[in-house]
């Protein structure tokens, strides 16, 4: 196990702190420590101007002369910034002897306390370390931190920290303050600050402590994961996933986005139940969505690609309506616009395709509801989910109603993951290729000219692969693509 340093604030109200330097670099650290209303003394054989000014102004003291060991007597914290390095190390010894804490400018390892890079907002402090290792990217990260935050950021510290005492008499338990802080800063007085319209917010956030309930209100929020790349999350997914207390995933959920949840929600995976029993699944999840909304959590019902897309998402909002619990609904990416967009696949094309349907190939019988005619029509794009189990079907009933069996086919297999492969061949080849290149779930099959751009158009992960292994027919196809 690596040792880290460990991150505190220290309050140095009226304690002594000695700076050793009287240089550029000492004046620094002494112009940061005036605002903590520590007692500074300032030890150097002499002082730039601004140091004497200070001095001068009686809010620092000095020491004229060389460093001896009874500077550090009554001081708590010291910092080491000579030009001198044995003077710097002479400083950080005599501090260890004492326990005195002690940062050497510019020396990591001789420091017993590191001054992290800092982000300021009026009393919100972003402070961030690497531990002495990588300074240049911490300043990096401060100045991402730097545009990120605005200003008001500074007003909305000082504005919850004047009523926080009201909060805190209003809601007592701690998960109750929690929803609520969550609901404020979701809330339009964020925006209210950044215009600098301070009374507004003010005036709202009373409104919001005065209506505030005590008793939880549990809601669900159904949310789309996206195929799998967290990248391709929306920001209001985001949100809800560092906001909520548990979780309900589908198996099809990558680990990727289960790690951007929140570190203490509780993660329920509600893949299918052994045996495949659909029903008894479904059902399991309405009753964890009903018991979790009703004892007053926040859920987060978190489903592959988009919920409203081959994702039952529906009849779980049905059921939730019925027992009068709130939900929302926020889309994800669904699997064919994402695989057709990590593959190089365009949906539609000018030439080859002004149509495309999202299908289902799941049901076994013939009588399956499935206008196969009108799916071998040409110059369409069929994007065939949950598939790889009846591609030969899939093949014999388009081509018997009239598709060309030359149609380019594309499987994207674990699409937009590291693991994603893309195998291309034509519809008549169909069943074989996929058993050739032992494609499995999670799947999906694109039937249309527009799958062979993908030989031209891939840019993610593995090349595709074309036709059969070493077969003359996937040769065939490079040469028409
Ligand atoms: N609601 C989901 C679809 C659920 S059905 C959505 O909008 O994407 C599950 C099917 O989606 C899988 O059988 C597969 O055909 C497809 N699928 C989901 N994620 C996929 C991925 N990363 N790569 C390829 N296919 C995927």
């Amino acid at each position: 196990m690596t040792t880290r340093l460990f991150p505190v604030f220290a309050d140095l109200r009226d304690r002594t702190v000695l700076v050793a330097g009287g240089g550029t670099v000492a004046r620094r650290k002494v112009a940061a420590l005036l605002q903590t209303g520590a007692r500074i003394v300032v030890g150097a054989p002499v002082l730039d101007r601004e140091l004497e000014a200070w001095a001068a102004e009686d809010r620092i003291e000095t020491i004229m002369g060389d460093f001896v060991d009874a500077w550090l007597d009554d001081v708590w914290l010291v910092i080491a910034a000579t030009d001198d390095a044995a003077v710097n190390r002479a400083i950080a010894a005599a501090a260890e002897s004492r326990r005195i804490f002690a940062n050497v400018v510019d020396d990591a390892e001789l420091s017993t306390i590191h001054l992290p890079a800092r982000v300021e907002r009026g009393p919100l402090q972003i402070a961030i370390s690497s531990g002495g290792g990588a300074p240049m990217l911490a300043r990096h990260i401060r100045e991402h931190l730097e545009i990120q935050f605005d200003d008001s950021l500074g007003a909305l510290a000082e504005l919850l920290q004047k009523s926080r005492a009201r909060i805190r008499a209003k809601l007592a338990d701690l998960p109750a303050r929690r929803r609520f802080y969550d609901r404020v800063l979701a809330g339009p007085i964020p925006a209210l600050l950044r215009r600098g319209d301070t009374t507004s917010a003010e005036r709202t956030l009373q409104a919001n402590i005065d209506t505030a309930s005590p008793q939880p209100v549990g809601r669900v929020a159904l949310v789309g994961a996206g195929p799998g790349d967290p990248g391709l999350l929306t920001l209001r997914a985001l949100r809800l996933l560092n906001e909520a207390d548990v979780i309900l995933h589908d198996r099809l959920v990558s680990d990727g986005v289960l790690a951007l949840a929140r570190r203490d929600a509780e993660l329920i995976e509600v893949g299918k139940h052994v045996g495949g029993d659909h029903h008894a699944t479904q059902s399991s999840i309405h009753r964890l969505l009903v018991e979790h909304a009703k004892s007053g959590k926040r859920v987060v019902r978190l489903k592959g690609g988009d919920p409203f897309v081959f994702g039952r998402g529906g009849e779980e909002l049905e059921v939730l309506q019925s027992h009068g619990i709130d939900f929302e609904v926020v889309p994800g990416i669904t699997a064919a616009v994402a695989c057709g967009a990590y593959a190089g696949i365009p949906l539609t094309h000018r030439e080859h395709a002004q149509s495309v349907r999202f299908v289902t190939a799941q049901t076994k019988s013939d009588d399956d509801g499935i206008d196969w005619h009108a799916l071998a029509q040409d110059r369409q794009t069929l994007a065939f989910y949950m598939g790889v189990s009846g591609l030969e079907r899939i093949r014999d009933r388009l081509v018997a109603c009239g598709r060309c069996p030359n149609t380019p086919v594309a499987l994207v297999e674990n699409g937009t993951r590291s693991g994603q492969r893309v195998v291309i061949g034509t519809l008549a080849e169909l069943p074989e290729l996929a058993a050739a290149h032992r494609v499995s779930a999670p799947a999906i099959l694109f039937v249309g000219e527009v799958a062979a751009l993908a030989t031209r158009l891939h840019w993610f992960g593995a090349a595709p692969l074309l036709g059969f292994p070493a077969s003359a027919r996937g040769a065939t196809l490079a040469r028409a693509a």
